[in-house]
C-alpha cells in the first residue's frame, strides 16, 4: 500500500459531538486484541495519503501527492466532504476494499445462483452493499432439464441469500444490507410482491418491483399484461395491470415494503448501453449498475456553505451561499473520487474490470436540511425547491466539468467512446456517471449534519448508537433560532422533546414554525416533489424516503407512486408511520 508521511505539523480534526463515539466503534483500525491502533487524526491521514497517492502515477498532473494528501485531509477534516464507509475504513489497509455499492447477476442455474451468494458475501465482509435481480430465474414449479424436477423460483432462493447476510457480519461491526429487484413481468411477481408480509422476513432485504414502461401504461389504460417466464421467452399468463399495481400499494401501506424502480427509465439514462442492462441498483437505490459494476459514493456537507449576513428574503436561494467554495469542494471531491477507483481493490477480478471500463463515482450532498434552516427557507416550500435545484444543478455542473478536466489529463473513461455521451458529442468525462445522492446514514453522524436531502426527523430526539448507547441530541440551528428570539428554556426544551415537532405550539413565532419542520410535519407531496428536484440534476438515483402519517390511505400511496412516475423519478420509497417494529436498513440508529 502506498502510503505519504504524516507533516509533523498536521492540525488534530475537531471532532464534531458524536464523531468521537462513531469513529471507535466502526472506523478506526483495532488491533487483534480490540485495542485501537490510531486516532480521528491518523484515519483521516490514512485515507487522504492512500487517495492521493495514486496521483503518483498519472504523468499529466499538475499536483504533487504530498499536497493533494494535505487537501484531502483539510477537505475531510474541515466535514466539507466524506468517502462513502469503506473508504474511511479501508483505504490504506490490505483489505483496500472502497466501494459502498455493488450489483452482482443472478443466473438462472445452481452454480450461478450459489456463485452469487458467495461474491456477495466475499462484498459484505468488506462493507460494501449489493444488490441483485432474481428476474432471470426460471418461475416456481417450472422444469429443470438436467433432474426432471421443479424449480423453486426467485423467492425461495431470496431465502438462502438473506440468511448468508445474517451469518456475515462486516468486520464484526455492521451486517450486510441487499437489494433484491424483479421485473413486473415475471412470472412469480405476486409472491415477490407479499415476500415481507411477514413481519422479520427477508430482514437483510429491501425489496423492490422494477416496472416497466408497458407496464405503466397498461396501469394508465387499465389493460391487461403479458407474464413471461424469463427462461423460454413464453408467455406463461396475463394479469390485470391495476390489480397488481394495487397489491404493490396495498403492501407498501402496510409494511413500507416493496418499493418500485422504474427499469426503463434507468436504463434510458444508461451512459453506456452497449457495456450491457442494468437490471438492479444498490441496497439504498440511489446507484442504478451492470452486473458486476461497483461504484464509490461520497458526500458533500451543504450547510458548511452558508454564508451568515447574506440573507435575503426576497430571493433566500440566492443569498448566503459560499459559491466560490463549493466550486472548489466539488472539484476537489470529484478528484478524490476519482482517485478512489485506481486504489480500490476489488473482490473479484470481473468487478475490478467492469468498474475500471466506466469509472462511476457518485458524489452527493448532506446537511440539506441543515442549510434550509440557516437560511430560513421552509423544506415544504417552492423556495426550498428552487434552492435544491439551484444547489444541485450547480454540483452536477460543476462535477461533470471537473471530471471533463480530469479526462483531459488522463485520458476519458475506457467506453467512453461507445458512450452515449460520445454520441450526443459531450465530454469527453473521466466518469461514466458523477452524481448521487446517497442515505449518508453514518457519514452524517460523523459530519455532525442531517442525512442527505432529509428533512429532520426530528428537532431533539435520542439516538441509540451502537450497543445501547444514547445519545440527546438538539438541532444546533433550531437551539440558535430559539436563542435568538429569547425562547430557549427547559420547559419549551421538554415539549419539544416529547412530540419532536413545533407544530402544536401555537406560542411559537409562525415564522420558526414553518422553518423547522420536520419529516412528519411536511405532506407527502413535498417529499416527492423534492426527491424529483434533485433527481432532475443527478446522473444517477436520489436515496429519499417519502413520510406519510399513520392515517394515510393506500390511495395516498397510490397517488405519491403515480407522482414519482409523473415527475421523473427513477423509483420511490414511502414509509407510512408506525407500520412496523423496526426499520430496516443503515440509518445509523439502533445497528
Ligand atoms: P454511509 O453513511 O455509511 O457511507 P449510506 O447510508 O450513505 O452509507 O449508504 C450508502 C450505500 O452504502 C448504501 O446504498 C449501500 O449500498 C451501502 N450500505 C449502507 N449500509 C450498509 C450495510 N449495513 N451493509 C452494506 N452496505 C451498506
Amino acid at each position: 500500500v502506498l502510503m505519504i508521511a504524516m507533516p509533523k505539523n498536521l492540525p488534530q480534526p475537531q471532532l464534531k459531538p458524536n464523531t468521537d463515539v462513531v469513529l471507535q466503534k466502526r472506523y478506526l483500525r483495532k488491533s487483534l486484541d480490540g485495542k485501537l491502533t490510531e486516532t480521528p487524526r491518523d484515519l483521516f491521514w490514512r485515507v487522504a495519503s492512500a487517495i492521493a497517492a495514486e496521483e503518483g502515477k498519472y504523468e499529466g498532473s499538475s499536483r504533487e501527492p504530498e499536497s493533494l494528501a494535505r487537501d484531502f485531509y483539510d477537505l475531510m477534516t474541515s466535514w466539507k466532504f466524506l468517502p462513502n464507509s469503506p473508504t474511511l475504513m479501508n483505504a490504506g489497509t490490505d483489505l483496500g476494499q472502497l466501494s459502498a455499492c455493488f450489483v452482482l447477476p443472478v443466473g438462472d442455474s445452481i452454480e450461478e445462483i450459489f456463485d452469487a451468494v458467495k461474491f456477495a458475501a466475499m462484498i459484505h465482509k468488506s462493507g460494501g452493499g449489493t444488490g441483485f435481480s432474481f428476474s432471470r430465474l426460471r418461475p416456481k414449479e417450472s422444469r429443470v432439464g438436467s433432474t426432471g424436477g421443479v424449480a423453486s423460483g426467485p423467492v425461495s432462493f431470496l431465502r438462502i441469500f438473506n440468511t448468508a447476510t445474517e451469518q456475515i457480519k462486516q468486520g464484526g461491526t455492521r451486517r450486510g444490507a441487499n437489494m433484491g429487484i424483479l421485473r413486473v413481468d415475471h412470472p412469480d411477481v405476486l409472491d415477490f410482491i407479499r415476500a415481507k408480509e411477514k413481519e422479520g422476513e427477508f430482514n437483510n432485504f429491501n425489496l423492490s418491483v422494477g416496472l416497466t414502461e408497458a407496464f405503466m401504461q397498461a396501469v394508465e389504460k387499465d389493460e391487461h399484461y403479458d407474464l413471461r417466464a424469463p427462461n423460454t421467452g413464453e408467455v406463461v399468463d396475463r394479469l390485470r395491470a391495476r390489480d397488481v399495481f394495487d397489491l404493490l400499494v396495498k403492501k407498501a401501506w402496510q409494511s413500507g415494503d416493496p418499493g418500485i424502480v422504474f427499469l426503463d427509465r434507468i436504463n434510458r439514462d444508461n451512459p453506456t448501453p452497449d457495456q450491457g442492462e442494468i437490471e438492479s441498483t444498490n441496497p439504498c437505490g440511489e446507484q442504478p449498475l451492470l452486473p458486476f459494476e461497483a461504484c464509490n459514493l461520497g458526500s458533500i456537507n451543504l450547510s458548511c456553505f452558508y454564508l451568515p449576513g447574506h440573507n435575503d428574503d426576497a430571493d433566500p436561494a440566492r443569498a448566503g451561499i459560499d459559491w466560490d467554495e463549493l466550486r472548489r469542494v466539488v472539484h476537489l471531491s470529484v478528484h478524490f473520487l476519482d482517485n478512489v477507483i485506481d486504489a480500490s481493490l476489488f473482490p473479484l477480478p470481473r468487478i475490478a474490470e467492469t468498474v475500471r471500463r466506466n469509472r462511476k463515482i457518485g458524489l452527493g450532498v448532506m446537511g440539506f436540511a441543515d442549510l434550509l434552516f440557516e437560511l430560513g427557507v421552509a423544506y415544504n416550500s417552492q423556495a426550498g425547491i428552487d434552492l435544491a435545484e439551484r444547489i444541485m444543478g450547480f454540483v452536477q455542473e460543476e462535477g461533470h466539468k471537473a471530471s471533463a478536466e480530469l479526462a483531459r489529463e488522463r485520458g476519458p473513461f475506457p467506453a467512453y467512446p461507445t458512450s452515449l455521451y460520445a454520441k450526443k458529442k459531450k465530454g469527453p468525462y473521466r466518469n461514466a456517471t458523477v452524481t448521487t445522492i446517497a442515505p449518508t446514514g453514518t457519514l452524517s453522524i460523523i459530519a455532525g449534519c442531517s442525512s442527505g436531502v432529509e428533512p429532520l426527523f426530528a428537532l431533539c430526539f435520542t439516538r441509540n448508537i451502537l450497543d445501547g448507547e444514547r445519545l440527546v441530541e438538539v438541532n444546533p440551528h433550531f437551539e440558535a433560532a430559539l436563542a435568538a428570539a429569547g425562547l430557549a428554556g427547559p420547559e419549551l426544551m421538554d415539549s419539544v422533546v416529547a412530540k419532536g415537532s413545533i407544530q402544536d405550539l401555537d406560542f411559537l413565532p409562525a415564522k420558526l414554525r414553518n422553518v423547522f419542520v420536520t419529516a412528519m410535519d411536511i405532506e407527502p407531496v413535498w417529499h416527492l416533489r423534492m426527491q424529483a428536484a434533485f433527481q432532475r440534476h443527478t446522473d444517477n438515483a436520489v436515496s429519499k424516503t417519502v413520510n406519510l402519517p399513520n392515517s394515510a390511505t393506500e390511495q395516498d400511496i397510490f397517488d405519491i407512486y403515480w407522482l414519482a412516475y409523473k415527475e421523473g423519478c427513477k423509483g420511490v420509497t414511502v414509509y407510512r408511520d408506525g407500520c412496523k417494529s423496526i426499520q430496516v436498513l443503515a440509518t445509523g440508529e439502533g445497528q
